[in-house]
């Protein structure tokens, strides 16, 4: 294999075989291709794109570098969710333990916060001594007695991903459509599942922002999952503004935690109900989607998906009691409010601005090394589609930076538009993929 070769053929515009797709990146995980021949030939990618065939070759290459869980101990379905990420979007807390409590196993592998954009694992390390890092063995015994696992990507799970996702990172790769679709669907293939719902964001704060692009990444996702057998559903849901009220890591808890309590956030109920209606669906333990939501709504009902979520907590060595009493959690040092300076009616909040405010308000890295604060974020009053008086509060921005409050309130502002007339907030899921 001459790796300058396979890079000029990508450069321009070639298609690899599937036997130079595989040594080129083999060559890459033993170490034997520097950082920058594979930034090169990624970069080739991002312009030039993969083929179908290349984009199956890559993933299959991503799973074979790790390895496969044998989950077929565990007898009951193993399905999972995956969104592809955006502000505020906090569904899987609340999905899963509402998917696991009616019998379905979630073997949910998540990733840490991107760019702008939150990560369940941030969300569970908010979650005083909750333990992201199972081992292999322990994460078959959580999924055997709890039928969920909430963890993180082992180091044995699709290793090639894990290094070629740090170096994109670092490189301006990550935006790729067959580089991400391999990226997500081999840590899926390799956890072991049988069937996985995609959440595929769109808008100004999601990765593809427009609904072309989404669409697009959506079914080639679906088509790796089918083509490994699996079985597949997608949705496209909006991301121009944050999901719920809450954005930031323990902030979000806490709004999960009153989800699983019964309370309706009606944009954020509408994705996560969808999801987890589609997992049992999936599951065969529906005949339809509907059927699937009238079941998820009714196990929140019962307070079953709340108790889960705490089963769940404890195994996994979390410290419950701030989640049974909210009011125990320490509070932030710093707080402002951003309130309307004019009347209105609430036209659009701007979820890429908030994201970055997140981020510079301590609930996320702009650097790897950067630390985050747990109780950092936004707490909005108002979604679009809201009234507002002159004076009355729209936000409250939540930090122990004192040095970073009044920029980011003062961003959180500028994200905020209003209209004079009234408008009606926009169905959140925007389209099943077929
Ligand atoms: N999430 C992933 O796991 N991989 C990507 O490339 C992008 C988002």
């Amino acid at each position: 294999m001459n790796p300058v070769e396979l890079i000029r053929k990508k450069r321009d515009g070639g298609e690899l075989s599937k036997s130079e797709i595989d040594s080129f990146f083999r060559a890459y995980l033993g170490g034997k291709l520097p950082d920058y021949q594979m930034s090169a030939m990624l970069m080739a990618i991002y312009f030039r794109s993969l083929s179908d065939v290349e984009t199956a070759a890559l993933c299959r290459t991503m799973v074979e570098s790790g390895t496969v869980m044998d989950l077929s101990t565990i007898d009951v379905p193993k399905i999972d969710k995956h969104s592809t990420g955006g502000v505020g979007d906090k569904t899987s807390l609340i999905i899963a333990p509402i998917v696991s409590s009616l019998g379905v196993a979630v073997p949910m592998i998540s990733g840490r916060g991107l760019g702008h954009t939150g990560g369940t694992l941030d969300k569970l390390n908010s979650i005083p001594n909750f333990n992201v890092n199972l081992s292999d063995a322990k994460y078959v015994s959580m999924l055997k007695k709890h039928h969920c696992a909430l963890i993180g990507q082992t180091k044995s799970l699709a290793p090639l991903d894990k290094l070629l996702y740090a170096l994109r990172d670092v490189t301006a790769t990550i935006e790729s459509i067959p580089l991400i679709a391999s990226s997500i669907m081999s840590k899926k293939i390799a956890s072991g599942l049988d069937g996985l719902v995609l959440d595929v964001k769109t808008g100004v704060g999601a990765f593809m922002q427009s609904l072309e692009q989404s669409r697009k990444l959506a079914k080639t996702l679906v088509e790796i999952g089918e083509s490994y057998g699996k079985r597949v559903k997608a949705f496209i849901t909006d991301m121009n503004e944050p999901l719920g009220f809450a954005v930031g890591n323990w902030l979000e808890v806490k709004e999960c935690v009153e989800c699983l309590q019964g309370k309706d956030v009606p944009d954020l109920m509408r994705v996560s109900l969808t999801l987890s209606g589609a997992m049992l669906l999936l599951a065969d333990k529906c005949k339809t989607l509907d059927e699937g939501i009238e079941m998820s709504k009714e196990c929140l009902r019962t307070g079953a998906a709340f108790e889960k979520f705490l089963a769940i907590a404890a195994a996994q060595g979390a410290d419950t009691a701030p989640l049974r009493d909210l009011s125990k959690y320490p509070e932030p040092k710093h707080h402002e409010t951003i309130v309307a300076d004019s009347s209105g009616y609430i036209s659009h909040i701007n979820a890429l601005e908030v994201g970055l405010a997140a981020v510079s308000l301590g609930a996320g890295r702009h650097k790897k090394e950067d630390v985050i604060d747990p109780k950092a974020g936004i707490l909005f009053a108002k979604k679009v589609g809201d009234r507002v008086d002159k004076g009355e509060v729209i936000a409250t921005v939540f930090t122990d930076k004192e040095q970073a409050i009044h920029s980011s309130a003062e961003r959180i502002r500028l994200a905020v538009s209003l209209s004079s007339a009234p408008l009606d907030p926009m169905d959140k899921v925007l389209e099943e993929v077929k």
